[in-house]
């Protein structure tokens, strides 16, 4: 049987994870004007206590999701307040999901505490994962990694306390060669080049970091020995993405409801009504494209559901991942662009913050693989065709 109902445990930690997103929402508007401006203390001290009040319940028994599954619900309620503004107490980023799909016991107790964001990207490539240029050399008589070359777009590479970075053993070895490797930032070597001006998402940091002969402890590659030994593919880095692609499109299906559900609100204080039990023909333009976003919507939670209950289950989920992050990219793209419109000069105007979703909803098309990629994905998987069949 398909059971779609969330555990009472869960349904009680989204109601207060959405009390937090309220509060977040009311910041987000200075902070999108500010950007790179660092929440007050106060501010953080308020966020605090609220994370701690929702980690103290999740502690408590009572049956709860799977952690993927929890994670995904949270992160949604989370993101319909704002998708970044919060960011700034944030003890968990892309790199921790990572560390917690791939990582060995040990790394999961020394790491998981630690805020860590993921560098993939280079100057030299975005999509094309194949082709990472930094490098890791074991030093025989140290036993540690050295770590070179430049990454950018890192995000909460500012904010984060430790960096998942994508390197190669030998570049001539391709994807096979490809390791993560754990860099805490108060390494030497490690050092933070510039923070970027960006359309959206602009209370997050994305930034370059520079990798100089930063030498890392040899138990500091991520992943047990087989993820490590592994000749690229599944169990390799790539496994990575199957966990952090449901995070990244349950943050776009939070922003796009928040864009729903405002634009709704607005629409039934001008008259409205959204009559769920009446015919196609019956209903007017905007009833029915109101009532087609959501259907949109829910059909990409429910795919990203899916590959978040896989995750808990130890299933295999890449096909899934990143038919939900596609799904969901595309999805929120237009709802949040139709409810600009629906809602007329208001709805561009800064006075509200649908502009501001609008803005913020386009990178989750672009990061952890653009909807292209992702529906290469797919169609490989679908089509049993190989990476070099399908480009
Ligand atoms: C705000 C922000 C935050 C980011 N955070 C991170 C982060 O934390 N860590 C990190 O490592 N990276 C991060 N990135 C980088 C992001 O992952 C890349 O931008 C993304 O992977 C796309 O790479 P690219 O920009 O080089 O585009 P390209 O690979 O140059 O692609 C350009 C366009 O061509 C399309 N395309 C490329 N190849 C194909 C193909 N084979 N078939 C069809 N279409 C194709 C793409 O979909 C895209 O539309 C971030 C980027 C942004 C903007």
């Amino acid at each position: 049987m398909i059971d779609f109902s969330i555990a009472p445990k869960t349904q009680k930690i989204k109601r207060l994870t959405h009390e937090n997103a309220l509060y977040v929402r009311s910041l987000a508007r200075y902070y999108d004007e500010h950007e790179h401006q660092d929440l007050t203390d106060e501010e953080k001290d308020i966020l605090r206590e609220k994370e701690a009040a929702i980690q103290k319940l999740a502690a408590e028994p009572g049956v709860a999701e799977g952690q993927f599954m929890t994670r995904i619900i949270t992160r949604e309620e989370a993101c319909w307040g704002d998708p970044v503004t919060g960011g700034a107490i944030n003890t968990s980023g892309l790199g921790n999901s990572s560390i917690r799909a791939v990582a060995t016991p040990e790394q999961k107790a020394r790491f998981d505490k630690m805020f860590c964001s993921m560098a993939i990207t280079e100057p030299g490539f975005g999509s094309d994962t194949s082709a990472v240029a930094a490098t890791a050399k074991l030093d025989p008589e140290t036993n540690e990694w050295i770590i070179n070359g430049e990454k950018i777009f890192v995000t909460s590479g500012h904010r984060c306390e430790a960096i998942v970075v994508w390197a190669t053993l030998d570049k001539s070895k391709g994807r096979a060669a490809i390791k993560s490797f754990i860099v805490e930032k108060f390494r030497k070597g490690c050092t933070l080049t510039k923070l970027e001006h960006k359309l959206g998402i602009r209370a997050s940091d994305t930034a370059s970091i520079v990798f100089e002969d930063c030498r890392i402890p040899y138990d500091n590659i991520l992943g047990s020995p087989e993820v490590r030994e592994a000749k690229g593919g599944q169990v390799g880095v790539l496994a990575t993405f199957d966990a952090t692609r449901p995070s990244v499109a349950a943050q776009g299906i939070g922003v796009g409801r928040a864009a729903l559900d405002f634009t709704k609100e607005k629409l039934e204080e001008a008259g409205y009504t959204f009559p769920y039990d009446r015919g196609m023909h019956s209903l007017n333009a905007v009833q029915r494209e109101i009532m087609d976003m959501e259907a949109n919507l829910d059909a990409a939670r429910y795919l990203v559901w899916q590959s978040a209950s896989m995750l808990d289950k130890n299933v295999r989920n890449s096909l899934e991942s990143s038919m939900g992050k596609a799904k969901a990219g595309r999805v929120i793209g237009q709802v949040c662009q139709r409810c600009v419109a629906l809602l007329g000069p208001l709805g561009y105007s800064r006075e509200w913050l649908v502009e501001k979703w609008m803005r913020d909803c386009k990178i989750n098309d672009i990061y952890e693989g653009t909807g292209q990629i992702q529906m290469l994905v797919v169609c490989r998987q679908i089509l049993g065709f190989s990476r070099n069949q399908l480009k």
